[in-house]
Formats: structure tokens, sequence, C-alpha cells
């Protein structure tokens, strides 16, 4: 029995919408994009939310629109994909990386810890669907407003640390039963190919800012500034007479089209209804048939007021090293089972050792990935796929372990 990873989820709908979008005439930014925001500002519980062409590109967005750069600081995980940190250093801004909990996310004393003067954006990430104690991170942005100075008429506005939330993993997520958009200023999804929706590549800003942002204005100059200042898209060009523009800002050229919206919208009809709870009841079903063991170190899923969106299930075992985890890899994939690692820590990577980043300084984090293998789990997998993903997995722990 072969199993993928993290295949994307492509039924006879998904097909139907993309060959719809292919035989309307209109291929890029357009209706299929402007109804998947409306759509995904609605199971987020916002009022406005800008599509673009990937996570990465909407959070350097983000950062732009606050004049965030040289001589600032963003606070985010040392325990997340690259990408967090990229766009930081894509600004000019200097990435400070804190240690996270036992349950994956960012660690609030650390982050309090972490703020100085020069804090202008934290980047939270909702680790494999589970989102971050933002009751904590709201309450430690507040008690540092004295320490905050804002250099751009946006910082001004907000008059303290931006809090965006790495939703990468956590759409359909929820907190005290609430969409987890709502809980940070900025929320950004990614729909790449392997996230629990997809539309090939690209994501969504959801807006959250308090007053006196204008939800609205903050969508229409995402929007904007997602396809290169110019006052109109090629869609609104595109009709008859309306062919003068203007091109107000030095914005990005970001925008999602209509195409890969169409794959989105299609899953997204299904996704809380269907696709979601699947993956949540695969998540359980992991959860008991491993809890007998007692190397076994269950993921969080419903605790704290807070439940999981099950994009990744990240098994760890109790007891093991780093070198056991690669044994036990190596085994599970001759039995044809993909697995993955979340995350090899930034500090382990080239790019930020070679910057002086030492993964010394994060022994939860360390602990956390050394003992960590992520399973397969989308809403495709059946039961029989799944016991013999834990009967592989017991024997090949058992065979490291013993
Ligand atoms: C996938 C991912 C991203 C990047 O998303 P893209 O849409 O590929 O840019 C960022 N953060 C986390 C935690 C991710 O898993």
């Amino acid at each position: 029995m072969k199993i993928p990873f993290s295949p994307p989820y492509i039924d006879e709908d998904v097909i139907s919408e993309v060959v719809d979008s292919l035989k309307s005439g209109w291929i890029t930014t357009g209706p299929k994009v402007r109804d998947l925001e409306k759509e995904v500002a609605k199971l987020s519980g916002v009022e406005y939310v800008a599509c673009i062409n990937s996570w990465t590109s909407g959070a350097t967005l983000i950062l732009k629109w606050f004049n965030i750069g040289p001589g600032d600081e963003v606070i985010l995980p040392a325990y997340t994909y690259a990408a967090t940190a990229l766009v930081v250093l894509h600004a000019g801004a200097k990435p400070v990386m804190v240690d996270v909990n036992d349950d994956f996310t960012i660690n609030s004393d650390e982050v309090a810890k972490a703020i100085t003067a020069k804090t202008k954006a934290i980047f939270s990430v909702d680790f494999a669907g589970y989102p971050c104690n933002y009751d904590q991170l709201n309450a430690v942005i507040e008690s540092k407003k004295e320490l905050f100075q804002a250099n751009s008429d946006e910082q001004n506005k907000l008059n303290r640390i931006l809090l965006i939330s790495d939703a990468a993993h956590s759409i359909g997520a929820k907190v005290q039963g609430k969409p987890v958009a709502v809980f940070s200023d900025i929320c950004i999804y990614s729909f790449h190919a392997v996230k629990n929706l997809t539309t090939a590549e690209g994501g969504a800003i959801c807006v959250n800012l308090p007053q006196p942002f204008n939800q609205e204005e903050e969508y229409k100059w995402l929007k904007l500034n997602s396809l290169n200042g110019q006052t109109k898209d090629a869609f609104a060009k595109s009709q008859a007479g309306s062919w003068r523009y203007d091109i107000v800002s030095q914005g990005l050229k970001i925008n999602m089209p209509d195409i890969s919206a169409a794959i989105g919208l299609a899953q997204l009809r299904k996704y809380d209804g269907t696709l979601l709870p699947k993956r949540r009841e695969i998540y359980k079903l992991y959860n008991s048939k491993f809890g007998k063991y007692d190397w076994f170190q269950s993921p969080p899923f419903d605790e704290d007021n807070r439940s999981t969106s099950a994009h990744l299930f990240p098994l760890r075992i109790k007891g093991i090293t780093e070198e056991m985890r690669d044994e036990i890899i190596q085994l599970i994939s001759k039995k044809d089972i993909s697995v993955n690692v979340h995350f090899i820590p930034l500090p382990m990577l080239s790019l930020f050792k070679n910057k002086g980043y030492n993964i010394k300084a994060y022994p939860r984090t360390y602990n956390n990935y050394s003992r960590e293998i992520s399973l397969p789990i989308y809403p495709q997998l059946g039961e029989k796929e799944v016991d013999f993903i834990v009967e592989t997995i017991v024997e090949s722990v058992n065979k490291v372990i013993k």
C-alpha cells in the first residue's frame, strides 16, 4: 500500500469549477477571486479578505504596508517554516527568534522578554493548525505599549506592536469557538498545494485591524497594492470603455488568478461540512490508536479552548534522539508511507546558522523537532490506511527503541 503524504483534494466539483473558469473567457483575477474572498471572510469571521498568490507575498505586502524595514525587529518562533523569517529579511528587518511551548506554539514569556523599542511586529504561527495562545500574546503586546516607537502613519495609527498570525496551517481552527482570524490584527492563510485548502499556489489576508482603521479602505489598499498600485485591475479594464487607469503607488504584483481561485472555491464549499471534520476524525483516530503505547505523546487537539484544523498530525515519540527518529523514518519509508518532519528549526538551516542563530538557545524547539514525525492526514485517507500507518509506525518504533 503506497501512501502519499499530502495529495491535494481534487474531485469532480473542483474540476468543473476550474473548467468553468477556463470556458468563461476570463482566467486571471476576476469574479472567482472575489467569490473566494467573500467565502473565506465568512469562514473567518471578518468582513474583508484579500487573496494573493502566496502566504509569502501576502506577508511581504503587510510588512511593506506598515513600513517595517532596516533597524526594525520582528519576533517569530524558531520553530516554523523558513518563509516566516524570510519575509522579515526581505523587508530588511531583523528576525528575532524565540522558543516555543510543549504544544509547538510560540511562548508568550519568551516573546515578552524579546520585545525592545525596535519591535514592530510579531508573527504567531498556529503550528499544525493548533492556535497560539492569543489572549496571552495580546496581553503581552498591551503590557509593552509604552516601549513602542512608531515611524510611519500606519504604525502611528496602531500605536503598538502589530500581531500577524501565520495561519498557513490553521484555516478553520477556532479559539473559544470563534475563527482564529479574529484574534490578531492580520491573519494570513496559505493555499499552497499541501495546505488544508488549496489554490495550487495562493493565500489570503484577513483584515482585522482595530479602530481607527477602516476595514473597507484597508481591503482596497491591499487589492491595489497587490496589483502594481493600479487603480483598475485587468478585469475592470476589460469592460468596454474603461481602458484608462492610473498607477498611484509602488505596488507589488502578487494577485491570485481566477483559475486558481476556482480550485479553492470548490473546496471551500465542502470545507466546514466535510473536509475539516474528516481531517479531525483522522486526528482522533490516530490519538486513540496510539493511545495505549507509553512512548506516544499526543499532539494538542481541543485543549485550553483552542481547537485544531488538523493540518498536520505531529507525532512525538518519548525518550528518543534525533538519530533514532531518523532511523524510524527510514523504516517507515521502506513500507512506502511518506512522512515528514515539521519543521527543521530555523537555527539549524544554513542561512540562519550563518547569521549567528544557534539552536542551543531554543531547547524546547529542538526537543520537539528531534522526536517529531508528521503522519499523513487528509480527507481522502480511509481507516484501512490509517490502520496500516499505525501498524507500521508501531513496528518501526519498537525496532528502534528496544
Ligand atoms: C506553507 C507555509 C508558509 C508559506 O506559505 P506559501 O503560501 O508557500 O508562501 C508560511 N508559514 C508556514 C508555517 C507554512 O507552513
